[in-house]
């Protein structure tokens, strides 16, 4: 458990705007920033960013929240991880990182700190080399393009980073990754006349690098190698670019290559990523699902592809997700991505993108590829070659309707099937319970509640007991009991943080969306007031209705409460005037 303390910190040092704007840009529209929102497709902005009250809310789909939430919507991050990353920028030690190991905490941020040194040397580098500028553009490759993935370009010579680094023996440029110690205890660059391609993490940091010869050199791409910043398995080249587009576009293109992606992005393709070097792991395909719906895996049309394509099908199998597709698409054999796009258009790329084979398609057309199904013998061995598939999906309906289609090719029911695998049956699911009908709400509260939005230490003046009708009563009396429990500042950002996911978090965000345009020049106090009055005197007349029902049936405690009312609602009315 992070300490709320920490979060309440955390969001008061974050600006949500600088986050937001670094992976989808904002423009300035009165007090407040815009975009067209990146949950839902839209031409005109209703996504807005509150610089003053740091949070987010979108008109069109009601999307809302802080940087927290904000980084776990868009990125995908989890919530540890997205608490991490924004600690991260402000240079606060998570909590639990705090005792095991401060001294690997600072290793993080020092190297950090060089890759990003680096990767401005190797931009600046670039500039001055018309060899590798003439490369990008033979490519076909625009300066605009070029700079948005960082591109840079490491000099031929072995010790040029001695110009940006002072000394160049320091140990920590070869924990970088940056450079190499041999065993003479030399130490050398490790990229040399290389274009450069900075690898970005989502909290948008450099990690690492990959280095592409210009000429028929070997290897024909370098990677920095696995260091305390950079896990292969775990990171996908271009996606931090790559995310809106992804967003925008409901899926996302895997490809073998980083010139893949930067040439897919300079034809209007932005929504492509690439693994590092590595198979695809599970670890991507979690990432990716949970960003969009479909993922679809683009391998060279030779032997290597095919094997790459198979081991990506493989990782992918216990990550399905009911309802998201994974589609396979085969370039024919002499193209990749880059070539095939650049002779043929985006349009017929995206064609053939509409005709990838879908997940269950390939599969199957594998796993009967090699079997003769007239025989019992190719049966048997279909079945067996099936099952290790099969039972590491655990996605009910693509695992049911896989295993109902092998079943078909074997010749057994799908039921022999599921007792040769030992696969039970999968449970009904349970029905839900229907959602009881909302009451209507008093507007009173609904007011109470926007002033409390925009300043929520109000509700300490509120009583410990508060108790209000709807949902915007209970919202108010949780922030009460939430408040009263910690002494500390609170802000907006906090309190909308730790009620996002709770019964009462669609309550808040819908006061969010009313009061985001409210100016900084609003009298919330008078409003506050006001409105507290309000509350007062409708409780009053609620209760002094009651005992005037009673009439002459008052006994004297009735009668002497009766009066103290009457006395306080004339007093109100006095103040309202
Ligand atoms: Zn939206």
């Amino acid at each position: 458990m992070i300490p709320q303390d920490f979060i309440q910190t955390l969001l008061s040092r974050t600006d949500i705007v600088e986050v937001i704007d670094r992976r989808v840009p904002l423009k300035k529209s009165g007090a407040n920033y815009q975009a067209c929102c990146p949950f839902h497709n839209e031409k005109t902005p209703s996504f807005t960013v509150s610089p003053t009250k740091q949070f987010y809310h979108c008109f069109g789909c009601g999307a809302h929240g802080t940087a927290i939430g904000f980084l776990m919507e868009f990125a995908g991050l989890g919530y540890v991880e997205a608490i991490g990353t924004l600690a991260e920028q402000v240079g606060m030690v998570m909590p639990e990182m705090t005792a095991p190991n401060p001294a690997q905490a600072r290793q993080t941020t020092s190297l950090i700190d060089i890759m990003q040194r680096a990767e401005q040397y190797y931009r600046q580098q670039l500039k001055a080399s018309p060899k590798a500028i003439d490369y990008l553009k033979a490519r076909g490759l625009t300066g605009e393009v070029a700079a948005r993935f960082g591109l840079g370009y490491a000099p031929d010579g072995w010790r040029n980073l001695d110009q940006v680094f002072s000394p160049y023996g320091d140990a920590a440029l070869e924990a970088a990754g940056l450079v190499i110690v041999n065993d003479a205890g030399q130490q050398y660059d490790r990229f040399r006349d290389r274009v450069m391609f900075p690898i970005i993490n989502q909290k948008g940091d450099v990690i690492g690098f990959g280095g592409r010869v210009l000429d028929g050199g070997e290897p024909k791409y370098l990677n920095s190698p696995e260091t305390a910043l950079f896990q292969k398995g775990h990171e996908l080249y271009g996606l931090f670019q790559a995310t809106r587009a992804i967003r925008d576009a409901g899926r996302v293109l895997v490809v073998e290559g980083y010139m893949d992606v930067v040439a897919l992005a300079q034809h209007g393709v932005e929504y492509a990523v690439a693994t590092l070097g590595t198979a695809t792991t599970p670890f991507h395909v979690q990432k990716l699902l949970r960003l969009c719906d479909q993922v679809v895996f683009c391998f060279d049309g030779d032997k290597p592809g095919q094997k790459a394509a198979w081991r990506a099908l493989e990782n992918a199998l216990p990550q399905l997700v009911d309802g998201k597709r994974i589609g396979f698409l085969f370039l024919p054999e002499e193209h990749d991505p880059d070539t095939y796009i650049r002779e043929f258009g985006t349009e017929a790329f995206e064609h053939e993108l509409e005709n990838s084979l879908p997940l269950s398609g390939y599969l199957l057309r594998e796993l009967t590829a090699d079997v003769d199904l007239r025989t019992q013998e190719g049966r048997s061995a279909l079945l067996k070659n099936a099952q290790p598939l099969l039972t590491a999906i655990t996605a009910p309906t693509t695992a049911l309707l896989l295993r109902k289609e092998v079943a078909a090719l074997a010749g057994v029911t799908q039921a022999e099937l599921e007792a040769l695998y030992v696969i039970k049956p999968i449970a009904a699911p349970q029905r839900q319970a229907p959602q009881k009908a909302k009451r209507a709400v008093p507007s009173g509260l609904r007011i109470l509640l926007r002033c409390l939005v925009m300043k929520p230490e109000l509700a300490r003046e509120l009583p410990r007991d508060f108790h209000g009708e709807g949902n915007e009563g209970a919202a108010i009396a949780a922030l009460v009991d939430w408040l009263n429990e910690s002494a500390d500042e609170t802000s907006t950002a906090a309190m909308i943080q730790h009620f996002q996911g709770t019964l009462h978090g669609p309550v808040f965000a819908n006061a969010q969306g009313e009061v985001i345009h409210w100016g900084e020049d609003f009298d919330i106090l008078a409003e506050f007031t006001g409105i507290m009055r309000k509350i007062r005197r409708d409780a009053i007349e609620t209760e002094m209705s009651m005992l005037q029902a009673k009439g002459l049936a008052m006994n004297e405690l009735e009668r002497v409460r009766h009066d103290e009312l009457k006395e306080e609602l004339k007093q109100l009315r006095a103040q309202v005037g």
